[in-house]
């Protein structure tokens, strides 16, 4: 492992949100495999399934006192499939015993070129099909286009089909942008739609006082993705799946089992494999706990804040370099082309990743433009580090100079 992986612990890596993990979330990970706690009914782990109920309301509160239900997930992926059924669940009524192919008419989902492509995938799982996940347009700032989005679902309607969820991303993947929230719960409540906000990496930004502006609107959504294993900087997988919907995960995942435990009808019983795609399943949010309370919420808040005011800091030495930043995100993941025609982003990042002193990666926009890529994403890395990827980034595009 020390040989044949890419060290995304290390703090030169500028990656795609691989946390160096807490120290307390490593002995999270290991208290939780030795012993080997069952999740999947209350009565076999009912400190692990309080737990995490706890964290789930306190976690979700931090979005808004409105998402007071969950669960935990693998990642951001599972808890975006957990979406996808729930909504079904929600809009039709005939969708859990005769699934997809009773409804009248096509179920028809919407998110933006800047959506996560888990989306793909829950689409293909759930039976509806890829094509009929419609990808909106973005505007010029990469966000979601709110007036193709409606002439989207008009049509849809006119042939018949259903439309019935809609996801906004806080946070893209690639950009770090946070698309219009305000309105597209506007459009979801005018057409009724459910909508999902997928903050796997971007609902950090609950967390920071001064970054919560930026999720205006998430009140609205039906539920959130959010994904302790990005910036919580738990060891993966740890994702979570909010929802303001008392009732949904139950009417969409409760089955009866002679071998399970039987069902208590006290609220805090619950069982977890009634509520959610895994059935056993391990203890994911001891992770999240221990973090929490050596870290505290202020501490977090405080690690969280210094990772954005990095990115500031290499923005403004990139832009020293004559390299335009592309991506208008508050948070901590820069995008930028050369102003030099000849200075290829590619080859840019190749050396610099050659190099083996930092990675970053290439990235494209929603308009198809390739842009180096580089992401605080681990809470050790500091000034130090920001400056020594100037420099390699430097050093590349001198290069690149040179021989062209
Ligand atoms: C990372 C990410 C996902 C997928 O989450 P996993 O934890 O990798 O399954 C989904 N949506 C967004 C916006 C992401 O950044």
């Amino acid at each position: 492992m020390r040989q044949w992986q890419t060290h995304t612990a290390h703090s030169r890596y500028f990656g795609l949100f691989n946390p160096a993990p807490t120290t307390m979330g490593i002995a999270g990970e290991a208290l939780a495999a030795i012993f080997n706690t069952q999740l999947a009914a209350w009565s076999h782990g009912p400190f692990a399934v309080q737990t995490e109920r706890y964290l789930v309301r306190e976690l979700g509160q931090r979005f808004d006192s409105r998402f007071m239900y969950g669960c935990f997930t693998s990642g951001g992926a599972e808890a975006n499939l957990t979406a996808f059924i729930c909504a079904l669940v929600r809009r039709f009524p005939g969708y859990r015993a005769k699934g997809i192919r009773s409804l009248e008419g096509q179920p028809i989902a919407y998110a933006s070129t800047a959506s996560h492509h888990s989306l793909v995938k829950a689409a293909r799982i759930v039976g509806m099909g890829t094509e009929f996940l419609r990808i909106v347009p973005c505007d010029s700032a990469h966000r979601m286009d709110i007036s193709a989005l409606k002439t989207m679902i008009s049509e849809d309607r006119r042939f018949g089909h259903r439309p019935f969820l809609v996801v906004a991303t806080v946070g893209a993947t690639a950009t770090g942008i946070v698309e219009p929230i305000e309105s597209v719960a506007q459009v979801a409540q005018d057409e009724g739609l459910w909508l999902h906000v997928d903050a796997a990496w971007g609902g950090f930004a609950a967390f920071v006082p001064e970054l919560r502006p930026y999720l205006a609107g998430v009140s609205r959504a039906d539920s959130i993705t959010f994904d302790p294993h990005k910036m919580f900087s738990v060891p993966m997988g740890a994702g979570m799946f909010f929802t303001a919907d008392h009732d949904v995960l139950g009417e969409a995942f409760a089955v009866v089992a002679d071998y399970m435990p039987a069902r208590d009808s006290d609220d805090e019983r619950e069982d977890p494999f009634t509520h959610s795609i895994q059935w056993s399943r391990r203890f994911i949010g001891l992770k999240v706990l221990l973090s929490l309370a050596v870290a505290g919420w202020e501490g977090y808040a405080n690690v969280l804040r210094r990772q954005v005011l990095l990115a500031d800091e290499l923005r403004q030495k990139l832009e020293n370099l004559r390299w335009r930043v592309v991506n208008p995100t508050p948070f901590p993941v820069v995008c930028a082309i050369h102003d030099d025609q000849r200075i290829s982003v590619q080859r840019v990042v190749e050396r610099v990743q050659q190099s083996g002193n930092a990675w970053i990666s290439i990235a494209s926009l929603p308009d198809g433009a390739s842009v180096l890529r580089a992401c605080i994403t681990n809470y050790r890395t500091n000034e130090d580090d920001v400056l020594a990827l100037v420099r390699e980034i430097q050093l590349a595009s001198e290069r690149e100079l040179t021989t062209a």
